[in-house]
């Protein structure tokens, strides 16, 4: 494929030599002239381990520099926008991004055929949709998803090792405004095979996933440091070795039946977690911080954070019966995790709450715990039963709070009613398209 790409930073001129020597035709484009020549002379502006290489052997070949921007879209099939997107306190700066874009969309008014636009920098979530492909059609006075293609394919490599994380990459992210855009960028990794995992998904979720795995790193980051003030402070503690023990966990260690490493199973958005250990825990060691004067801002949001999630489950609810009063809600699972009596702290109790407060007509529905659930959460107003067809069968809205093996069936036992109940999936444990009035957290 004939690819032009603009901006020849850590990003771009990575991109631009590794899809080179995977078979491309690229084109590089800076506005820096110096960089320009430099390039045409194979001479990298950036050091990298085996860049050098790259260059020597692509550049002249399928591979070479300009800054004539207009020229190098007309001369390709697609374009990668790779320009930097530094935050200047308050949000992201747009200014090269839109620049190049604004560019992009003046060249394509004078190209017949299609083209495919795919932002590479790392933009805030609704960014490509918003602001890139507007400013593509004002550009160009063509439609998108008509006349051109908008991608967005965020990037993961890391300085340093740029060249074999783009030539070896864990994972490849397409994101598309529509099947056409989605179908041409992967075509541009058709030389990775089939063993590089690939997502494809849409513009906002693609540039969700970049920041998703930053902020990550980081949270963890932080969340180590938080715990070592915690160590210095009390004395005696050495959290190189803590972590190691946590490391030794079998949540970081093997693959589970989806094979994925056991840890992954945290990372899933849901109602909240509840049991005996993580809520009290977590409290007790931000409480014994805070008496040897150590705050643990991090351990005190993860609380804060799981007080809403029940709230917001309820809200999904709310989007479609504004008043909950007299709404039959089935409420399904009171244990705090499948396959156990327990319902410590479970987020069923505060979810009820709300609910019984709002004036909806509660339905607790469990195959084990209803009994346990009966004396956490005695009140009269709630019908606690273990009857799941029955309560589904009745209900205006359905939540699922523990993904009990049995609540399989529920899009089965919903799409036997005429009038389908509303089904909000608290756990995310359900194929979004199983039933057709679905509501999950963080969809
Ligand atoms: P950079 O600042 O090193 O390079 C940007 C280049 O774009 C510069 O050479 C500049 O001259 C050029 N440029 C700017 N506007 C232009 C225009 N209109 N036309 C032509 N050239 C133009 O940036 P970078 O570190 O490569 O980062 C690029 C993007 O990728 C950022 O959004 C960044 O957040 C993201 N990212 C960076 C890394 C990394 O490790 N550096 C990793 C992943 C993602």
């Amino acid at each position: 494929m004939k690819i032009s790409i603009i901006g020849t930073g850590y990003v771009g001129l990575v991109t631009g030599a590794c899809l080179a020597e995977k078979g491309h035709e690229v084109i590089c484009v800076d506005m820096n002239p110096e960089r320009v020549a430099a390039l045409n002379s194979a001479k990298s502006p950036i050091y990298e381990e085996g860049l050098d290489a790259l260059l020597a052997k692509n550049v002249g070949k399928r591979l070479r520099a300009t800054a004539d921007l207009a020229a190098a879209v007309l001369a390709t099939d697609a374009t990668f926008i790779a320009v930097g997107t530094p935050f200047d306190g308050k949000t992201i700066d747009l200014t090269a991004v839109l620049g190049a874009t604004r560019e992009i969309g003046e060249a394509l008014r004078k190209k017949p055929g299609y083209h495919l636009v795919v932002v590479k920098s790392t933009v805030v979530p609704g960014t490509t949709d918003t602001h890139v492909l507007p400013a593509l059609e004002r550009a160009s006075g063509k439609k998108a998803g008509v006349d051109f293609g908008v991608g967005m394919n965020p990037e993961f490599l890391s300085e340093g090792e740029a060249v074999h994380d783009f030539m070896f990459p864990d994972r490849i992210v397409i994101g598309g405004i529509d099947a056409r855009s989605s179908q041409v960028l992967s075509e541009v990794y058709l030389p990775y095979g089939p063993e590089v995992p690939r997502l494809t998904t849409n513009t906002r979720t693609a540039e969700m996933i970049k920041y998703a795995s930053n902020s990550l790193l980081a949270a963890l980051i932080s969340f180590s440091n938080e715990l070592a003030n915690l160590g210095a402070a009390l004395g005696g503690i050495d959290t190189t070795e803590v972590m190691r023990g946590v490391h030794l966990s079998q949540y970081f260690r093997g693959r589970n039946e989806e094979g994925l490493p056991p840890i992954t199973s945290f990372l899933k958005a849901g109602c909240g977690f509840g049991g005996s250990c993580l809520p009290k825990d977590v409290s007790a060691l931000v409480a014994h911080g805070h008496k040897v004067a150590v705050e643990m801002p991090l351990l005190k949001a993860t609380l804060e954070i799981n007080k809403v999630q029940p709230r917001n489950t309820v809200d999904l609810i709310k989007k479609h019966h504004k008043n909950l009063r007299g709404v039959k809600v089935a409420v399904l699972g009171l244990a705090f995790k499948p396959e156990t009596s327990d319902v410590r702290e479970s987020p069923a109790f505060p979810i009820m709450q709300q609910l019984l407060e709002e004036g909806a007509i509660v339905t607790a529905v469990d195959p084990v715990a209803v009994h346990e659930a009966k004396k956490a959460f005695p009140d009269s107003r709630v019908r606690y039963t273990d009857a799941l067809a029955s309560s589904v069968a009745e209900a205006d809205a359905v939540i699922v709070v523990t993904p009990w093996k049995q609540f399989d069936q529920v899009p089965e036992l919903i799409r036997q009613r005429a009038t389908p109940p509303l089904f909000v999936d608290g756990r995310r444990a359900f194929d979004k398209s199983s039933v057709s009035r679905y509501e999950g957290i963080g969809l």
